[in-house]
């Protein structure tokens, strides 16, 4: 995700080093590299020139701030300046005082959408919603099609057409009856879209508008496209009305001109930004973190909020207690790598780390995420007595959990001696020092 533009970034931040605060000069140079980074980025080229007013004022009233070395100051203006180009605050979904809330996504056809109404509809099941789908694409028979597949996955029923209906307004009613029999809290509308903006498309979606009154209408656009997307925007928000967008395949835009562009040039919030093809692959957009993804300073908040849905605390103090008593079991272990995968693959991991991604061209991550598989099926080859007791592995329970694993003895050495030196370095961390400064972080 917006790897060309963060190295520029980084580029031009890591050269302000030194004492003091930016000299005229070297505020001039700053603001003049950046201008070419946001620019190369596809930034719109208006946002360009008020973002680099805006830091020019910015840079030349700073103080150094407390806690802070000049550098980190200006750093922090740069980032400052594009938390406030991204929107400032994180804007939430409006949810209805009276349930349903109607959610209504619209957008080019390609642009993400039915994806989107399922993993937004995934989203919202996760917090305990009761949800219901509509396929409402009548112009793409395999659009409904497509949802209902992925409502399945998710166990959230869809609405689909009569036979026979092609106005979708005439499947009004049966929504209706289907809303209020389910009781459901969250209706999200899929809509149809189309290659291009045309008449019949705004006509069909004005009209639905209407009719559900959505407490939401959001316009779902793809980031690769650019200043396309903000241009296809500006027509949306003229003709219907838009209340936000959501970007997706933010994973595949190295540039990330549209999302730089879009507040500054139609007004409208960011709500969610989709960054996979998979159901869970979709995230709130919160403007401070991806303003430090994108100036290369991780986002670290992000990372946190994963790691801790993926490891209770009760869990966590567990490892710890144990770690301390060298009693640290491949079953332990096992847990940890499927913690980790649930997290998020490597390269997404490191791009959260403040600082490391400028390391992301060192690390070759299918490497790492093989290696990780093989130690997987290696510790699954085991009888749970032999996790446990990895000490009693003899050569021909070695041999035997090769074959089991597809790999070799030599792999299977390999994965248990460095299963004893996490242990050893897990323990010497551990020491009573740090055990205690450990245990007080622990929620
Ligand atoms: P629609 O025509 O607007 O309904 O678009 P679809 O929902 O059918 O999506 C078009 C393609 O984009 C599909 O192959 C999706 O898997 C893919 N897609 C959607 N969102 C994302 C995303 O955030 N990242 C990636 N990589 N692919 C996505």
């Amino acid at each position: 995700m917006f790897e060309s533009l963060t190295e520029r970034f980084d580029r031009v931040l890591r050269k302000i080093t030194g004492r003091g605060l930016l000299s005229e000069a070297q505020v001039d140079e700053t603001l003049r590299e950046i201008r070419v980074a946001l620019l190369e980025a596809d930034v719109n080229l208006d946002v360009v020139k008020s973002f680099t007013e805006q830091l020019r004022t910015r840079l030349k009233g700073a103080e150094v701030k407390e806690g802070l070395t000049p550098p980190q100051t200006v750093l922090k203006e740069v980032f400052d300046e594009v938390v406030h180009l991204l929107g400032d605050q994180k804007a939430n979904l409006q949810l209805s005082s009276k349930p349903p809330t109607v959610i209504m996504l619209m957008g080019l056809q390609g642009s993400g959408k039915t994806t989107t109404a399922a993993k937004l509809a995934y989203h919202f099941r996760q917090s305990g919603r009761r949800v219901l789908l509509v396929a409402s694409d009548l112009a793409r028979l395999a659009a409904v099609e497509q949802l209902k597949v992925l409502g399945e996955q998710i166990n959230v029923p869809v609405v689909g057409p009569e036979e026979g209906v092609s106005n979708p307004r005439d499947m009004f009613p049966k929504v209706r009856k289907k809303w209020i029999e389910g009781m459901h809290e969250v209706v999200i509308l899929d809509t149809a879209g189309r290659l291009s903006i045309d008449q019949n498309l705004m006509k069909e979606l004005s009209d639905l508008r209407e009719l559900y009154k959505p407490k939401e209408a959001l316009l779902v656009l793809d980031a690769m496209t650019g200043q396309e997307s903000v241009h296809v925007a500006k027509a949306f928000d003229e003709t219907i009305g838009i209340d936000g967008v959501i970007f997706t395949k933010l994973d595949g835009d190295a540039r990330g001109g549209a999302i730089l562009s879009i507040r500054s040039v139609m007004g409208k919030p960011i709500k969610f930004v989709g960054v996979g093809e998979k159901i869970d692959k979709l995230e709130p957009f919160h403007p401070d973190r991806m303003a430090s993804r994108i100036i290369g300073m991780g986002d670290i908040q992000t990372l946190l909020e994963k790691a801790q849905s993926a490891v209770s605390a009760e869990k966590a103090r567990q490892i710890v207690t144990k770690a301390s008593a060298n009693q640290i079991s491949l079953e332990d272990f096992l847990e940890q790598i499927r913690s980790m995968k649930k997290m998020g693959s490597a390269d997404e991991l490191l791009s959260m780390i403040p600082g490391a991604s400028s390391l992301k061209s060192q690390v070759d991550f299918e490497k790492v995420e093989s290696e990780m598989k093989r130690t997987e099926a290696i510790i699954l080859s085991m009888t749970r007595m032999e996790r446990l007791h990895p000490e009693k592995l003899d050569g021909s329970r070695r041999r035997r959990i090769a074959k089991g694993s597809g790999t070799t003895v030599q792999t299977v050495n390999q994965v248990l001696k460095q299963f004893e030196q996490v242990r050893k370095m897990m323990k010497t961390a551990l020491k009573p020092n740090g055990m205690r400064a450990l245990k007080s972080l622990l929620p």
